[in-house]
């Protein structure tokens, strides 16, 4: 998601006559787009702002003046905080007010330490650039799609409800416009984002009330559009209709990211998520009947407070129940304002650690594993790049997998079939079959 605002905050820049520069060193204004999720990833803002006031001086020195800015989620927790704490940024936006970004930059000119960090009542799509309105920007193969922000479910651990606000969704005739924009522009692969995706609930192309498999319905329909994804799902918001879209709708990919977070039944009461480890099995079942192929994803936390070895150890159970084809997984980070930061029964980092690699090592087997099961099979790619060398192409598998070919550069863009012949690292090799079409 911090992607596609970063794309948004560029579209509203270029609006005012701001062009995006390879490097920092060129560039008038600076703005870190920041995640709170975890700690480590809230303070790596603070040493890469340290960084940026060398270069800001250094620039000054030399009669140059650069703008900096802080958004993202960090920028909506800490806020006025921030330029205590670093005095070289000028300015600090939240995620629901990039739209007011040109005219904060414009004030911030005049009067450093600018802070929007409001929930306003307006919504945000409605004023920001339409990413249609500047064709001469590529947007590549592969784009990202907000459909629905903010959280109420309010897990123990998470800061989303308080940094992102409460769920909201868009009405479907501004994603279809929206992504409409995107494939004129040589898009042939969106991903829908949200952090509960699919428990999207807006506005019809005629005021109806539309569930997400009916969105992506009716974004199936848009021509020229062969690869839709989405993440990310909730457990308790998976459906019957969904997973009928999945059976139903080739364009919707077989692949989906469920986070389940622990196979611990008393963990998960702990974390609020709302449903147990066989609620989530069954559904795993389910998926699996509705697309044989489909590949599943999840994320877990390890260390949660009160975790107990036996905890883990469910969690370990519920991992081989599923083997996924790719997993991601981080150690409990105790996040300020949250219920499970303030539990008593906090586990030690030695434990985490120890534990991360456990889970760690079950899951890289697993995704490996399931790599190589597709190797000497034949799969649509979807080309998006020149590869790692020369004379290779790079795409995706409809499972997600990074894929690279010996082959012209003329396929990229669109999708060719291909033999998968090895795997190396979390890569795929292979060789062109045939190509289904060629871009033009
Ligand atoms: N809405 C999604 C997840 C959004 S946050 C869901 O409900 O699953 C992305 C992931 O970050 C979470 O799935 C969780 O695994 C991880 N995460 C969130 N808060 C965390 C914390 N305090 N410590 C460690 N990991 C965390
Ligand atoms: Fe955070 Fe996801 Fe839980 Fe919402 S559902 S609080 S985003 S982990």
């Amino acid at each position: 998601m911090n992607t596609y605002d970063a794309t948004r905050m560029i579209d509203v820049m270029a609006a005012e006559g701001f062009e995006e520069t390879g490097t920092m060193e060129d560039a008038d204004l600076i703005i870190l787009n920041t995640c709170h999720i975890r700690e480590r990833a809230s303070e790596k803002i603070f040493s890469e702002l340290g960084k940026i006031r060398v270069l800001k001086d250094d620039q000054a020195a030399r009669g140059r003046s650069v703008m900096v800015g802080v958004a993202g989620c960090v920028a909506q927790a800490e806020g006025k905080e921030i330029f205590r704490r670093q005095k070289t940024v000028d300015l600090v936006v939240g995620p629901q007010s990039y739209h007011h970004l040109a005219a904060l930059v414009e004030q911030a000119k005049s009067t450093p330490g600018v802070t929007d960090t409001e929930f306003p009542l307006e919504d945000k799509f409605d004023h920001l650039a339409a990413p249609s309105e500047d064709k001469t920007r590529s947007r590549g193969i592969s784009a990202f799609v907000t459909v629905q922000e903010g959280c109420d479910k309010f897990c123990t651990f998470c800061v989303v409800p308080y940094t992102r606000g409460a769920e909201v969704s868009r009405p479907a005739v501004k994603i279809i416009n929206e992504i409409r924009g995107l494939v004129e522009a040589g898009v042939r692969e969106v991903t829908f984002l949200g952090q509960n995706v699919n428990g999207y609930h807006g506005e019809g192309p005629n005021g109806e009330a539309l569930t997400f498999a009916q969105l992506l319905e009716e974004v199936a329909k848009i021509p020229d559009l062969p690869r839709i994804r989405y993440m990310t799902s909730h457990p308790n918001d998976m459906d019957d209709d969904l997973l009928r879209v999945h059976a139903d709708i080739p364009a919707v990919m077989p692949f989906l990211h469920l986070p389940v977070q622990s196979g611990s039944d008393r963990i998960l009461a702990k974390m609020n998520r709302g449903h147990t480890a066989a609620f989530y099995l069954d559904l795993i079942e389910n998926s699996r009947a509705a697309r044989p192929d489909i590949a599943l994803s999840s994320d877990f936390i390890v260390g949660f407070p009160g975790e107990t070895e036996e905890d883990f150890q469910a969690t370990l159970d519920l991992i081989q129940r599923v083997n996924f084809a790719m997993t991601y997984f981080f150690k409990y980070s105790p996040r300020p304002g949250t219920p499970a930061s303030d539990m008593a029964d906090q586990v030690s980092e030695e434990i985490k650690s120890e534990r991360l690699a456990r889970l760690q090592a079950l899951v890289d087997e697993q995704r490996h594993a399931y790599n190589r099961s597709k190797i000497g099979q034949t799969l649509d790619v979807l080309f998006e790049k020149a590869g790692r060398y020369e004379g290779q192409i790079a795409g995706k598998t409809p499972y997600w997998q990074a894929v690279q070919v010996n082959g012209p550069k003329s396929l990229i863009g669109s999708s060719a079939k291909v033999m998968i012949t090895d795997v190396r690292g979390n890569s795929l090799f292979g060789q062109l079959i045939q190509p289904i079409g060629v871009a033009e």
